[in-house]
């Protein structure tokens, strides 16, 4: 198996993973209500996809 000839440096450790970061996930703001949304989704807050009513309101419980 091979093995590493030398140990990674912290710099060149640091340096590598500068490239592994986390990403925010496709986030748009509703325009129906204003509230952000993940694009292509319905909209969790009034439940309108685009310009159509696609969930109808339930009843919320309120903790
Ligand atoms: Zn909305």
């Amino acid at each position: 198996m091979a093995v590493p000839k030398r140990r990674t440096s912290k710099s060149v450790k640091r340096k590598r993973r500068t490239h592994f970061k986390l990403s925010v996930p496709g986030m748009v703001v509703c325009p129906n209500c204003g509230e952000m949304k993940l694009s292509h989704r319905v909209c969790k807050e009034c439940g309108y996809y685009g310009s159509k009513l696609v969930l109808e309101e339930t009843q919320e419980v309120e903790a």
